[in-house]
């Protein structure tokens, strides 16, 4: 195995805010692992949406980003098993959680109120090597492309968790309906549901190229939220409105909308994640006259991802990919704050320094 350097590439953010800069640099120290922990050294990293959030200074983040990294595991802390080395792992949103609170106890880590997050409270995945939590990380199945891999880590597993929220409501046949469904999560979502699930999915997004990959991924039907009337077309398909909803665009027009396009009793699962001060703008008087219940959802269970990822090795669930080179990071993560990166961008971090 290579000898692992001093020094490695890295895209890193600078000025977060209306100004940010995320700027390529060579002089980024490698990280030394803990006990518990592991030096992977990364092929690739997904952009999630969420990085806008970081990029425009909407929380506190690292200045390196990053949370769908795979990569092979070089280095291993004094605590940690010698059989981790040379595992192709996944590096996920979830660093670490306590293990001991009365969340972590029912098997929902990613919901821990003590959890550490990967780019949010230590170094993200746009850098050669990340450290990770050995505790924590997720072994790639065998035959499984690192980029097809890498969205299923946040995207993929953010939708399956959404969805599993629904299971004790929904059967086979029900209708659902998913905001934002030609974006990386949303398409992963419609896919879920379409071919997992077996609900009919109506799609609503917008432009010709979401609307295909909306109605590859299986969606039954696609609205365009820019030149339909959404609600009025919801109605329509379902009768009374849909036994569900998922909102995964951060926006105040897609929770808004939400309401109207359940019928009574229905779930409304909010994923999106808007800057913080942004409240949900659903009257209280509908919500209680309705029935309606929202849940809130983040990533999911390692049950779930488990699943998910075997999913994708059996070609079941198909991320749709751009794969980029990390020079390209600035722009990509540019266009992810105007919307505009249909499915997910993977970026191929180099191998030499
Ligand atoms: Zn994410
Ligand atoms: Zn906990």
């Amino acid at each position: 195995m290579a000898s692992i350097p001093i020094h490695q590439q890295a895209a890193v953010v600078e000025d977060p805010g209306d100004n940010f800069k995320i700027l390529l640099r060579n002089d980024i120290p490698v990280g030394e692992p803990g006990p518990e922990e592991i030096l992977v050294k990364l092929t690739c990293t997904g952009l999630c949406h969420s990085e806008v959030r970081a990029v425009l200074a909407w929380g506190a983040y690292k200045s390196i980003i990053g949370h769908e990294g795979v990569g092979t595991v070089v280095k291993a802390g004094a605590k940690v098993s010698p059989s981790l080395m040379g595992q192709r792992v996944g590096v996920k949103w979830l660093y670490n959680a306590c293990t001991k609170c009365s969340v972590c106890q029912r098997g929902l880590a990613h919901h821990c109120p003590n959890q550490l997050n990967t780019s949010r409270h230590v170094p993200g995945t746009l850098q050669q090597y990340v450290v990770a939590d050995a505790r924590f990380i997720t072994m790639i199945p065998e035959g499984l492309a690192d980029e097809i891999a890498a969205p299923i880590l946040c995207a993929g597993l953010t939708m399956s968790g959404a969805l599993a929220h629904l299971d004790q409501e929904l059967k086979p046949g029900d209708w659902i309906v998913i905001s934002g469904s030609g974006g990386g999560l949303g398409h992963i979502g419609v896919q879920i549901a379409a071919r997992i699930k077996k609900l009919r999915v109506i799609a609503i997004d917008s432009g010709d190229a979401k609307r295909k990959l909306s109605l590859d991924s299986g969606a039954e039907v696609f609205l365009d939220f820019k030149t339909e009337d959404v609600a009025a077309r919801v109605l329509d398909l379902t009768g009374e409105g849909a036994h569900a909803t998922i909102v995964v665009p951060g926006t105040k027009e897609a929770f808004q909308m939400a309401p109207s396009l359940v019928r009574n009793m229905a779930t409304i699962v909010s994923v999106g994640l808007p800057p913080n001060h942004m409240d949900i703008p659903i009257s209280a008087t509908i919500c209680a006259a309705r029935g309606l219940t929202i849940k809130g959802s983040s990533v999911g269970t390692e049950s779930q991802l488990t699943e998910l990822l075997n999913l994708a090795l059996e070609g079941v669930i198909t991320p749709a990919i751009g794969v980029f080179e990390l020079a390209e990071t600035p722009r990509l993560i540019r266009q992810l704050t105007k919307d505009e990166i249909m499915g997910r961008a993977v970026v191929r971090i180099p191998v030499d320094q």
